[in-house]
């Protein structure tokens, strides 16, 4: 009996290691505010960057709009050639103005964290800039309304990598409506704008939340990005 249940015990710890979940789970605070100057970019790309949040500040009868406090435009590394696309901000981000802070912030760290990312590692925005009342998805005419910015925010980052969390993304950046569990674990190469990426679609972290057993999945993918970050030889260095 006891030599079954041990058996059974180190098949699960076996397991375990091989998704590596403590390194999701765990629960350490991430500080996201520490200062990086080297982040900040120059030239060009800081100008272009300067007037897409200023043309989309200044975009008119927008319902979104009128209802947030802030424009949540990005996080992270400008000059990052990994850039991940969320769906919209939440009651967090619309204060603070920051993308992904909070729950889902934190999972998002970590899960970056368990490949070796962070966010000056990465670039961060979202397919609409202002706050969904209710935490609501955007709606296909919000998405299509943001989409011509979201487009010229990728040509202006320019990444190799670009990684989508939940339907929104994917429906905005490949048109594709299916769910998630149909199609993450598998890049596809697309031409968005101007700029060819590698692109990979996985769980949003707030649905993690909701479905934590989904969490080994996403750890597939978050596997597959790191080797792609290899294979594609990207500097994840700061
Ligand atoms: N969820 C998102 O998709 N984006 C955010 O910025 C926050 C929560």
């Amino acid at each position: 009996m006891i030599k079954k249940i041990n058996t059974k015990f180190i098949k699960l710890i076996k397991y375990y290691n091989l998704i590596n979940h403590n390194l999701i789970y765990e629960n350490e605070a991430i500080n996201r505010y520490k200062i990086n100057s080297n982040l900040a970019v120059r030239g060009s790309k800081a100008k272009d960057l300067r007037e897409l949040k200023q043309l989309i500040a200044n975009i008119k009868n927008c319902e979104l709009k009128k209802n947030s406090k802030n424009i949540v435009f990005s996080d992270g590394n400008p000059k990052a050639k990994i850039m991940i696309v969320g769906e919209g901000p939440g009651a967090n981000e619309d204060l603070e103005g920051v993308p992904f802070i909070g729950r889902t912030g934190d999972l998002l760290d970590k899960m970056l964290s368990s490949i070796g990312l962070d966010r000056d590692s990465v670039y961060i925005t979202n397919v609409v800039n202002y706050r969904p009342p209710e935490n609501r998805n955007p709606t296909d005419e919000e998405i299509a309304r943001y989409l011509p910015y979201l487009v010229t925010h990728i040509e202006t980052i320019d990444p190799k990598i670009i990684i989508l969390l939940g339907s929104s993304a994917l429906k905005a950046i490949t048109g594709n409506d299916q769910a998630i569990s149909d199609v993450r674990g598998k890049w596809i190469n697309i031409k968005i704008g101007k700029c060819n990426t590698s692109v990979i679609a996985s769980f949003h972290p707030a649905f993690l939340m909701r479905q934590p057993d989904q969490k080994k999945l996403s750890w597939i993918d978050l596997k597959m990005i790191k080797k792609k970050i290899l294979d594609l030889k990207i500097n994840v260095e700061k």
